[in-house]
């Protein structure tokens, strides 16, 4: 019982303590933020210390006003200067802003009370109720400004003025006192209504704003961190998570593989069943992804048709080989459009930490694994740090071949080919040579590759094929009558500019096109066979001999030697070089001369470095043969040297 009515009392007391609290003003909500009310208050009350300072001081010196002077003293000392140093603090602007009301308080009574100079001190006074609405509010405002003038009736009701220290305000001053109290206070209630309408719109605005900011703000992380269209994690987001993949599996004592996905075709699914269709597709691949990464580690989508995968390893009898092979043979299709499309997956795998530890370099290798695996026509790829090196030498090679494209490092070596039957030089084929200046004699296997993958081939050849022309043209003006085979890529093949490049070869030399050879491969007609055949035909309408290099060791068919205009066929010089030890090779040899002859071609045979395998395809109807054992590839100087020694003059 006693403790029921303890409680009760001690809400009552807590009741009273909010009204109290409330009716002081000293908890009301702020509109304006804290900061921006300190800047107010703290003007304010510097404001009435100055003024209430420089009255006290006025009063304190004016005969008969002392008093007055004093209650103003006092108030600017106890009361409002600590306003101003209260106002200082954010935390302390309320009851800095309460110590002012009461030192105005004060001060007012004093006026009030005393009079000031022919009781003029009631004009002051009217600031009260502007002062009480803009310090506590609209609510605040009333009790204050009320209060006060209700304080000041009832002083004069109850004859404040005829004591005796007091002044003594005729009865009509009193009653204009109150009524012009109430007009002001009326007055300041309006103003102050209008400013806290103001400012509460402006703070709702304001808020408006800050909402709009902020959801903006996640809008646009999400977009720079998500992809769009399957609302994974994008590459950006999958380098800030992946260190903490990597520090899970560390914690766990785990492997971590992170894993490049190729998408393959995409491309052609986007031309059959347009964008929105491709992208459905990599939505259904992504989910499936998903599914397969759930609980074992994340998916993000790098480029448009790449993830990456990471996958802790912690069973045990995984592994990252069986992961690759797992992916990559875990065949599956997706359905679109009433179609059902079979997708192929190309991977590239990095592993933590056996490749490196590093989030960003992880993701780089497990790159180009998936490259690796592309350029070796892999389904999937470990990353393998021999083929690495070899792809970064292949890069630097590409910029050094460039620059010695450009400075003359490149030069032409010259091999004779030579009339098996009368033993004459018939010409030469041309063979490129680049002498770098730190790295010595680059062979043509080496650069050639390079320069066909980075498309400075279609520059090299045109140098080739001029700087060859030219020595040829040199050799006529020299009186030795020698043709000239040139090499051609696969890649000239498609240049559709190749046939005028030659033409200006011929234009500035002056050799006539009999005398000039294009040896071709094979392979030169896998790609695009009919672009090729489009090239090869101009060619021969200029021309041109027409040679197939390497016979024998490509994978096309044999028709088109009824389809194209060709003139002549080079034995590979893999069934030459051990001609004499293989019986195999004797038979493809001879059949190769004999089917070339029943077509009309000429045949060479190259990579003869004996007399005696000379000997054998001589007696077998080889037409020309090409080896060291007349000579290796020389320099223009030391080949006419040898072209002299040997004697070539044609029988007119
Ligand atoms: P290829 O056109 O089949 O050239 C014949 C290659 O066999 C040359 O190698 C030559 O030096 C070599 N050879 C000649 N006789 C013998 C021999 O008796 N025994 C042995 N073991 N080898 C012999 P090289 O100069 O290193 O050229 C390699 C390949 O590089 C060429 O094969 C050709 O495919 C390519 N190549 C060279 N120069 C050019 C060029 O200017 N343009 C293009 N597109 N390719 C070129
Ligand atoms: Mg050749
Ligand atoms: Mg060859």
């Amino acid at each position: 019982m006693t403790t029921a009515n303890n409680i009760d009392r001690l809400a009552l007391l807590a009741r009273l303590r909010q009204h109290v609290v409330a009716m002081l003003g000293l908890h009301l909500p702020n509109l304006a933020g804290t900061q921006e009310r300190m800047g107010q208050v703290r003007t304010t009350a510097w404001i009435g210390l100055v003024v209430g300072s420089t009255f006290a001081v006025f009063n304190l010196l004016t005969p008969g006003m002392a008093m007055l002077g004093l209650v103003e003293l006092l108030a600017v000392l106890f009361l409002l200067l600590p306003s101003v140093v209260l106002a200082q603090q954010a935390d302390w602007v309320e009851p800095a802003e309460l110590l002012m009301l009461l030192a105005a308080l004060v001060i007012f009574s004093g006026l009030i009370v005393l009079g000031g100079v022919e009781g003029t001190g009631l004009y002051w006074t009217y600031t009260a109720p502007f002062l009480a609405f803009f310090l506590k509010g609209q609510k605040q405002g009333w009790w204050y400004s009320l209060g006060f003038a209700a304080l000041w009736a009832l002083y004069f009701a109850l004859g404040g003025p005829d004591l005796d220290f007091a002044y003594h305000y005729l009865p009509t001053t009193r009653v204009h006192f109150l009524l012009a109290l109430l007009f002001y206070t009326l007055l300041a209630a309006h103003f102050n209504l209008l400013r806290s309408r103001f400012e509460e719109k402006l703070a709702q605005r304001v808020e408006e704003k800050t909402a709009d900011a902020k959801r903006l703000l996640t809008q646009m992380q999400y977009l720079a961190t998500h992809d769009q269209t399957t609302g994974l994690p994008n590459r950006t987001l999958m380098m800030e998570l992946l260190p903490q993949e990597i520090n899970t599996a560390q914690a766990g004592g785990h492997r971590l593989v992170v894993c490049n996905l190729r998408l393959e075709r995409l491309f052609e699914f986007g031309n059959v069943l347009g964008l929105a269709g491709a992208d459905s597709v990599v939505k259904q691949v992504a989910s499936h992804l998903s599914q397969f990464a759930h609980g074992h580690g994340l998916l993000a989508r790098g480029r448009r048709d790449e993830f990456t995968l990471t996958y802790r390893l912690d069973q045990a009898e995984l592994n990252a080989e069986s992961l690759g092979r797992f992916i990559a043979k875990h065949q599956f299709s997706v359905q679109e459009q009433g179609m059902s499309l079979y997708i192929e997956l190309t991977l590239g795998l990095a592993i933590y930490p056996d490749h490196c530890t590093k989030a960003d370099l992880l993701l780089k290798k497990a790159e180009q694994a998936l490259l690796q695996a592309r350029k070796n026509a892999q389904r999937w790829s470990i990353y393998d740090e021999q083929q690495d090196q070899q792809f970064l030498r292949h890069h630097q090679l590409f910029g050094k071949l460039r620059d010695a494209l450009q400075s003359q490092q490149l030069s032409m070596h010259f091999q004779p080919q030579i009339d098996l039957q009368t033993g004459r030089v018939k010409g030469a084929e041309a063979l490129v040579r680049w002498n770098d200046p730190v790295d010595g004699m680059i062979p043509p296997g080496a650069f050639i590759p390079v320069a066909e993958e980075s498309g400075l081939i279609r520059p090299l050849t045109i140098w080739v094929l001029a700087e060859s022309m030219r020595e040829c043209a040199r050799w006529h003006r020299a009186g030795l009558d020698l043709d000239i085979s040139i090499n051609l890529s696969a890649m000239n093949l498609m240049d559709p500019e190749l046939p005028d490049a030659l033409q200006a070869a011929l234009t500035e030399t002056g050799l006539n096109p009999a005398c000039v050879n294009l040896e071709i491969t094979e392979s030169c007609f896998m790609a695009s066979p009919q672009r090729a055949l489009e090239v090869v035909q101009k060619i021969h309408e200029s021309g041109f001999k027409l040679s197939i290099d390497d016979f024998g060791t490509g994978y096309s068919s044999l028709s088109y030697l009824k389809s194209m205009p060709i003139d002549e066929l080079k034995i590979d010089q893999s069934f030459v070089l051990k001609l004499l030890d293989e019986v195999g090779d004797q038979a493809i040899v001879s059949s190769t001369i004999a089917l070339a002859h029943n077509f009309g071609l000429q045949v060479v045979a190259e990579g003869i470095e004996d007399e005696a395998t000379a000997l054998w395809l001589r007696t077998h109807g080889c037409d020309i043969g090409q080896g060291y054992t007349y000579a290796k590839p020389l320099p223009p100087s030391h080949f006419v040297a040898f072209v002299r020694a040997q004697g070539t003059l044609r029988q007119p």
